[in-house]
C-alpha cells in the first residue's frame, strides 16, 4: 500500500472489542493478568500500551522500516540513540543541527565520557576527516536547522558502513513523507513528532525508527528502563495528526516555495535559505534524496538587528514562537531562541547570524501569508 493509505490504516485496525474505528486512548497504567505469568501482551504502560503500540507500528510503516519506538519528546528519542554508546566512544555530528542536540552532547553526554566532533555539512570530506578509531556513530540532520542545508545521506552511509559506524538521521524537518533516510542507507531515524508528524502544535513527542533487530532490542530495553515514554493521550494526538501528514506536507511545501521565491526577490532581504529554490546550492542533492522540499525556510534581512525586531513585531499571521511543523505559520529568531545554548562565536562560525530568522510556513492561504510579510516589510 502507498503512504497515504498506510498513514490511515497501519497499526490502526478497528477495536476488536467494540468496533471503534479509531484506536482508543488506553488511559490505564496497568493491565489485569489472567494468571501469574499470563497476560494479553500488556503489563504496565511504561513497558507497553496499546495506543502507543498503534503509533509505533504506523511510524515504522511510514519510514518503510521494521520497528518504531515512541518517546516523550524528540530529545528523549535522541537521548535513547546516544545511550547506545558507552564511555570513551566518539560521535561525528553535522555542525548545523538542532540546538538541543548540541546541548545534550556538550552538557550531558560529554561528562559521561562521550566526545563529539562537528563536521562541516557543506564539506563532505570533513566527515571522513573527523572519524577516529573510537567513532561509533555519525549523527546528521537533513534538512539542517536553521540553514536548511542538505546532507547527502547515501554518500555519508557509504563512509559509515565501510567502517562499521552507525548512521543516525534526524528526519524531523523533512518528515517521512518527503524523505526516508533508511532507504538511503541510514541505520536509525529520529523524529521530533512534535513537529510535522503530529502537525498541530499540541503535543511534544519523539520517535526512533529502524530495521536492525539487535539495535531495536537495545533501544526497546532502554525505553522501558529509562522510562521517557509518551502518555496514551499524546500518542493518540500524534495518531490523529499523522493521518493527514501527506496532504499537510504538500500544502506546507507549496506555500514555502511560493514565499521563498517572493522573498528571494525582495530588496530588503539579503539571502533566502530554501532547498527548493533552483538557485540553492543544495537543490540537486535535495532533488535526489527527497520527494519534496518541506515547509521550512530561513532568511537574512538586510541591516541591523533593530530591523529584524521591527519586522517580527509587525507580523500578524506569523507567530513568534519556538517549534515548527504545525498548521500555523511561525517565525523564530535562532540566535536568541533555538540556538541560544550555542556560544555566539560558534553560532557565527556556522552562519547563524544576528539577522537570521527562520520561518515554519503553515498551511494558511499563501496570498494571506505573503500580504502579512509585505506589510511587515513596510516598517523595516
Ligand atoms: C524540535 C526538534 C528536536 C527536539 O524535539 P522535542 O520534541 O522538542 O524534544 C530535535 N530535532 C529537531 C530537528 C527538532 O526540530
Amino acid at each position: 500500500m502507498r503512504f497515504e493509505t498506510r498513514a490511515i490504516h497501519d497499526g490502526q485496525q478497528p477495536d476488536a472489542l467494540t468496533g471503534a474505528v479509531i484506536v482508543p486512548v488506553y488511559q490505564t497504567s496497568t493491565f489485569q493478568q489472567e494468571a501469574i505469568g499470563k497476560h494479553k501482551g500488556y503489563e504496565y504502560s511504561r513497558t507497553g500500551n496499546p495506543t502507543r503500540q498503534a503509533l509505533e507500528v504506523v511510524l515504522a510503516s511510514l519510514e518503510e522500516a521494521k520497528f518504531g519506538l515512541a518517546f516523550a519528546s524528540g530529545v528523549a528519542a535522541t537521548t535513547a540513540v546516544f545511550s547506545l554508546l558507552k564511555k570513551g566512544d566518539h560521535i561525528v555530528a553535522g555542525d548545523d543541527m538542532y540546538g538541543g542536540t548540541y546541548r545534550i552532547l556538550e552538557k550531558v553526554f560529554k561528562k559521561w565520557g562521550l566526545s563529539t566532533s562537528y563536521a562541516d555539512v557543506d564539506n563532505f570530506g570533513s566527515f571522513e576527516k573527523a572519524i577516529r578509531k573510537n567513532t561509533k556513530l555519525i549523527w546528521i540532520e537533513t534538512p539542517t536547522n536553521p540553514l536548511l542545508k542538505i546532507v547527502d545521506i547515501q554518500k555519508i552511509s557509504k563512509i559509515s558502513h565501510r567502517r562499521n559506524i552507525l548512521l543516525a538521521v534526524d528526519n524531523t524537518f523533512a518528515s517521512p513523507y518527503f524523505q526516508k533516510p533508511l532507504l538511503c542507507g541510514a541505520d536509525i531515524v529520529v523524529h521530533s513528532t512534535t513537529k510535522y508528524i503530529a502537525g498541530h502544535s499540541d503535543i511534544v513527542g519523539g520517535a526512533v525508527v529502524l530495521n536492525d533487530q539487535k539495535l531495536y532490542n537495545e533501544l526497546k530495553y532502554y525505553q522501558n528502563a529509562a522510562g521517557a515514554v509518551p502518555g496514551p493521550w499524546d500518542c493518540w494526538l500524534v495518531l490523529r495528526g499523522l493521518k493527514t501528514l501527506p496532504i499537510r506536507m504538500k500544502a506546507h511545501q507549496e506555500n514555502a516555495l511560493y514565499l521563498a521565491r517572493y522573498l528571494s526577490k525582495h530588496p530588503k532581504v539579503e539571502r533566502v535559505y530554501y532547498p527548493g529554490l533552483k538557485s540553492s546550492k543544495n537543490y540537486s542533492v535535495a532533488r535526489k534524496q527527497m520527494l519534496g522540499f518541506s515547509g521550512m525556510l530561513s532568511l537574512e534581512l538586510k541591516g541591523s538587528f533593530e530591523k529584524v525586531e521591527k519586522f517580527i513585531a509587525h507580523l500578524k499571521l506569523f507567530l513568534l514562537a519556538e517549534s515548527l511543523g504545525g498548521v500555523e505559520s511561525l517565525i523564530s529568531y535562532p540566535a536568541k531562541m533555538t540556538h541560544v545554548s550555542m556560544p555566539r562565536e560558534e553560532r557565527l562560525k556556522r552562519g547563524i547570524t544576528d539577522n537570521l530568522v527562520r520561518i515554519s510556513v503553515g498551511i494558511e492561504n499563501k496570498y494571506d501569508l505573503r500580504k502579512d510579510l509585505e506589510s511587515a516589510f513596510t516598517f523595516v
